[in-house]
């Protein structure tokens, strides 16, 4: 049980993130795929969390699952909207019980409908404080390069981001598909006086309709000359695969040039796209 604020001052990180599985047949698929890039020996790995509490025992077996059976270093996400601490706490004590010294501590999204979220959490950074209370864990919180979606504007979202940061270990970045976005916010940070490590997010595209979706729901731009690419070769996966591992890999080596502390490799509980990046990047272990 390997601490993130320790590994990332080794130097910089690779790291892969999954989703809990539904069925049997994405569960056999999220084991491959935790397979297949083992050999990868990534600093970590990390299971999101259904925001609400839907995926609460899933997220957590799989968690302690990994630090229990594999060598992995594993992360539990979790989120606070709509959650009694008390409800939190007794995860926490689950996690430590578990040897999982690792927590990224999410805000989470509000329900869809109109309803209101009960419970005692209004943002991320109330979490990041009451997992700090409950025991050694190395915490993580999430991070927008492009602003969050809710917020009213840039300026208060990078004064909330640099709070939340002040008292966490780390962060790891929302994907984004230009990498000036993420320089300009850690710019912006500095400037708030805050240095604490942030670890940019990769998505490597590999379906155009999907990607676009995801980069609507988080608000992160997608370039009109990539899409263009895209929807030229749209109809063809391979291509679009190429095309999103080809980009994937120029802006990770360019963030690597700028000295970032590592790179957190959204899966989407598949591993081809994320190989070839690493083997591009010749991170590959030996
Ligand atoms: C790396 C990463 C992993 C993620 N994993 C998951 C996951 O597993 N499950 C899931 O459901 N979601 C996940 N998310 C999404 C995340 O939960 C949503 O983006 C959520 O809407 C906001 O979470 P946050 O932690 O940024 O919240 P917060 O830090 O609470 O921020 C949310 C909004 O509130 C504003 N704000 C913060 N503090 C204050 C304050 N004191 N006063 C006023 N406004 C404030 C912020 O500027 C922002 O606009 C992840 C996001 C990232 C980047």
């Amino acid at each position: 049980m390997a601490s993130i604020r320790e590994l990332l001052a080794a130097g910089p990180t690779i790291s892969f993130e999954f989703f809990p599985p539904k069925t049997d047949e994405a569960e056999r698929q999220l084991e491959a795929a935790i397979r297949e890039l083992e050999p990868l020996d990534p600093s970590f790995v990390s299971v999101t969390y259904g925001a609400g509490g839907s995926t609460r025992e899933r997220t957590r077996d799989i968690v302690i699952g990994i630090e229990r059976d594999t060598p992995l270093t594993a992360m539990a996400h979790l989120t606070c909207v709509g959650h009694r601490r008390d409800e939190v706490t007794s995860l926490l004590a689950e996690y430590q019980r578990g040897d999982v010294a690792n927590i990224l501590a999410l805000g989470g999204d509000p329900p869809a409908d109109d309803a209101v979220a009960e419970g005692d959490f209004a943002h991320a950074l109330e979490l990041v404080e009451l997992v700090r209370a409950s025991g050694p864990f190395s915490v993580g919180v999430a991070a927008h390069p492009e602003g969050h979606p809710r917020s009213a504007d840039l300026a208060s979202d990078r004064r909330h981001l640099a709070a939340k940061l002040t008292v966490a270990d780390f962060g790891i970045t929302q994907f984004f598909f230009e990498p000036d976005a993420y320089l300009r916010m850690i710019d912006d940070l500095a400037a708030l006086g805050c240095d604490t490590p942030v670890i940019p997010g990769i998505m490597p595209v590999t379906n155009v309709g999907q990607i676009h979706r995801f980069a609507e729901l988080s608000g992160a731009a997608f370039p009109a000359r990539l899409a263009a690419r895209l929807d030229e070769v749209a109809g063809d996966a391979a291509s679009v695969r190429a095309i999103g591992v080809e980009v994937a890999t120029e802006m990770c080596s360019r963030l690597l040039a700028e000295g970032v502390p590592g790179l957190h490799f959204y899966t989407l509980n598949r591993s081809t796209a994320t190989r070839d990046i690493a083997a591009n990047l010749g991170l590959v272990a030996t």
